[in-house]
Parts: C-alpha cells; sequence; structure tokens
C-alpha cells in the first residue's frame, strides 16, 4: 500500500510500503481521511521524542472497513467507521473501571516512542483493535468522522466538569481543541461563553462558532472584563487549552469562588500555580486527558449539526502531497497562499490551523503566548518550555485579523446578543473589522 512515512526526522516520504497485518481482534480500515494533528506537525522534528522514525504518523481519521480478524465479532466489511486514537488494554485496573484514557499500557495511533511504535492513518490502510472503532452515522461524511478524535478531547474536557444550565464559561486558547471546547459548551447550555487568545483570527473564529465574548489576552484584563460579565463574581467554569504557565493562571484567576478550571492543555510541562487564590477561592482544578467513551456522543452531535466543522477544515488535499502540506504548516506558511485542495475521493489530508494536540494528552491549543509569542514556528514542548512558543501550526493568513486597528482597544465583541452595555466600561469595540 501507499504511505507517507516519517523516514527520518523532518522527512516525510510517500512511498509503498508492506500492506499491515490483521490480528485476529482487529480491524483493517482503508482510509478515507486523515487530519494533521499539531503533534504531528512539531513532533515531526523529535523535539517531542513521541515521533520517532520511522513511522506513520495519524491518528485522527476515518475510513471503511476493508477486512475483520477471526475475533471479530462487532463489525463487517464495508462499514464506515472512525477509530478512538488511544489503544487499551482493557485488563488493568484503570481499564476496569472504565478508565481507558488512563490505561497502564495506554498507546496511542501513530504515535512511536521509547515504549512502543504504533503506525497511524497517513496510509491507504491501518489497522487497529475493534474495540477503539465506532460505526458512523450516515449523516456524518469522513472529513467530519475524521474530527471526532478532537471533538472526543474537547467533550471529554466539558465532561469532566461540574456545571449548570447557563453558567458563564471561559476558554483560554481558542485553536482546535478550544474551538471545539466552545461548541462543546455551548450544547452543553452554558450561558455566556468567553474565548480567550492572542491571535486575533483565531479569536474571529471563536466568535463564529459560538463564543460571545472573544478578548485578546495581551490587550486587556481577562479577569477584570469576565468580571464585568459576571456581576462581579468570575466565571464558573474555565478551559485551559494550551498549557503555559500565564495560560492557566488567567483560566485561573478569571473563575468566581467555588469555581472550576480544566487543564487540558500541556505545552509546557510545569506551570506555577496561584495558590493563594485556588485555596481561599476554594477553586477546584481538573486534569483533562484524551477522552474515554465520548465517541458516540460525538458522533451523534455532529450529525445533528451541533458542532460546526466546515470551518475548522482549511484545505484537504491528497496523502501523496502530504510531505509538502507537513513542510507548509510546520514553516507555518500564511493561508493566503492555499486554497481548497481537489480530492481524489480517496486520500487526503486536512490541514488545520491550530496547533491543537490529543496524541498521549499532550493537549494545546495553537496559539502563541509568552516569550518569543508569535516569531517563528512552534517550539519544542516537552523538553524546553522555557522556549515559550506554542507549538501551533498556522497555516492562515495572518494580516487577516483586526489586529494592528485593535492596538489600545484591548477585546472586542463579536455578537450583538452579548451587548449589554457592561463592556464599554473595558474598551470593547462594538466593530471589530474597524480600521482592516
Ligand atoms: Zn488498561
Ligand atoms: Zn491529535
Amino acid at each position: 500500500m501507499k504511505a507517507l512515512v516519517l523516514e527520518e526526522y523532518s522527512r516525510l516520504v510517500y512511498k509503498d510500503v508492506p500492506d499491515p497485518k490483521v490480528a485476529p481482534d482487529e480491524v483493517l480500515i482503508e482510509v478515507r481521511a486523515c487530519g494533521i494533528c499539531g503533534s504531528d506537525v512539531h513532533g515531526m522534528d523529535g523535539s517531542t521524542g513521541r515521533r520517532r522514525p520511522p513511522v506513520i504518523m495519524g491518528h485522527e481519521a476515518s475510513g471503511v472497513i476493508a477486512e475483520v480478524g477471526g475475533d471479530v465479532l462487532g463489525f463487517g466489511a464495508g462499514e464506515r467507521v472512525a477509530f478512538d486514537s488511544t489503544v487499551y488494554c482493557g485488563r488493568c485496573y484503570f481499564c476496569r473501571r472504565g478508565q481507558v484514557n488512563l490505561c497502564d499500557s495506554r498507546s496511542v495511533l501513530g504515535v512511536s516512542c521509547d515504549e512502543y511504535r504504533m503506525d497511524g492513518a497517513f496510509a491507504e490502510y491501518v489497522v487497529v483493535p475493534e474495540r477503539v472503532v465506532c460505526r458512523l452515522p450516515e449523516e456524518v461524511s469522513f472529513e467530519h468522522a475524521a474530527m471526532v478524535e478532537p471533538l472526543s478531547v474537547a467533550v471529554h474536557s466539558v465532561e469532566r466538569m461540574p456545571r449548570s444550565l447557563s453558567d458563564t464559561a471561559v476558554v483560554v486558547g481558542t485553536g482546535m481543541i478550544g474551538l471545539l471546547m466552545i461548541q462543546a459548551l455551548r450544547a452543553a447550555g452554558c450561558g455566556t461563553i468567553i474565548g480567550v487568545d492572542l491571535e486575533p483570527s483565531r479569536l474571529e473564529l471563536a466568535g463564529k462558532v459560538g463564543a460571545d465574548v472573544c478578548l485578546k489576552a495581551d490587550e486587556c484584563d481577562v479577569a477584570e472584563v469576565v468580571g464585568g460579565h459576571t456581576e462581579g463574581r468570575g466565571a464558573d467554569v474555565a478551559f485551559d487549552a494550551v498549557g503555559l504557565a500565564s495560560t492557566a493562571e488567567t483560566a485561573v484567576r478569571c473563575l468566581r469562588k467555588g469555581g472550576a478550571v480544566a487543564l487540558v492543555g500541556n505545552l509546557s510541562p510545569e506551570a506555577r500555580l496561584p495558590l493563594q487564590v485556588v485555596v481561599a477561592r476554594e477553586i477546584s482544578l481538573y486534569g483533562s486527558c484524551a477522552s474515554r467513551g465520548e465517541f458516540g456522543i460525538c458522533l451523534d452531535m455532529i450529525a445533528r449539526g451541533a458542532i460546526r466543522l466546515d470551518e475548522l477544515i482549511s484545505a484537504t488535499a491528497p496523502l501523496s502531497e502530504g510531505a509538502a502540506w507537513f513542510e507548509r504548516l510546520y514553516q507555518r506558511e500564511p493561508r493566503g497562499a492555499m486554497e481548497r485542495g481537489e480530492r481524489d475521493g480517496r486520500r487526503w489530508v486536512r490541514l488545520e490551523w491550530t496547533g491543537g494536540d490529543c496524541d498521549g494528552g499532550e493537549q494545546g491549543a495553537g496559539s502563541v503566548y509568552g516569550p518569543g509569542a508569535g516569531a517563528g514556528r512552534g517550539g519544542p514542548r516537552d523538553h524546553e518550555p522555557e522556549s515559550g512558543a506554542a507549538g501551533g501550526i498556522e497555516a492562515r493568513d495572518r494580516g487577516n485579523g483586526p489586529a494592528g486597528a485593535g492596538a489600545g482597544a484591548g477585546c472586542w465583541r463579536l455578537r450583538e446578543h452579548s451587548a449589554d452595555g457592561r463592556g464599554g466600561a473595558w474598551g470593547v469595540r462594538e466593530d471589530r473589522r474597524a480600521g482592516e
């Protein structure tokens, strides 16, 4: 079969490889769509230690079952499916409790590290155990089904949180995962949803997919603005989809007393905590890793149109062009040069514009926070947190936002229904396009 192989660090080759063999408990899937994850783009240079060549990357995929192993009972050839990237053992203490994302011998498709190597879905075929396979509703396209995996990461984090109808929620980092969180929070009945980022084009997209208020973190005091939307209390729940000291702190500081924060991104392995705030205000911290069992919910929400995915797909292309697209994303070329590619009906890659990771629980949204912000491509995450550059792959036209025009404005409102008159006090701009 043809596959896009990471032959050595930063070198992808589209070539013939032996067809994968199907074990008795496995399913052979003919891949129809596979997303490029941020963890693939910044993992391919060796900086994360989780893409050791040779390996076929790709863990956000969908396709049609071509063959099933002898012990497979639940699926048959010809069925349209997606699959979880987390392969769990099913036998350990945690798997038996249903916490398969915490499995003692968890491995991730398309990842190659010290402990294991598991080829992924940038290929004509991929094999996965039956237990991670999920049937697709008719209404869900292969392209959308390939986004179930990152969506499940977002949905899991929302499911982890204590929440009530009409809660005010803050999402720090509006990369892929953050944008999906916003939509999941909307579907979960949240009231005011506030997106926080540094990149104007991402904030604009956050507004399009459901954020009521979008804040540019370097131009306003996020906690103060959130307070203004909550009678001074602070938000009920907050999500850090980035995982840097500054973003975790922002998420914690904008909460009301007794509020809860979900820590999902972890671009930096460590972050300082405003301990006194957490203790004195009784803040609850929730780590959230990958997903467990949310695939069905996600597919249902996509089928019902509760989650908008088209806006999050920036281009499609045949797998044979995959190496060039990876290179482009790695170099963070502006999307101005990109067009939606022709499909050959079978093999293509999706090019997302954020660095939302979902490999091994290392989610990170694509925004750039901290020192070095905005400079160059996403830097190494696991080993050099001090580099500060987030792992975002940036494929959007960066000249698209109101950045320059917005200097000093602080933040801007994207939806009229959040206009309550209070915003003006913090310099909210009514017309985010002014001066573009
Ligand atoms: Zn297990
Ligand atoms: Zn991923």
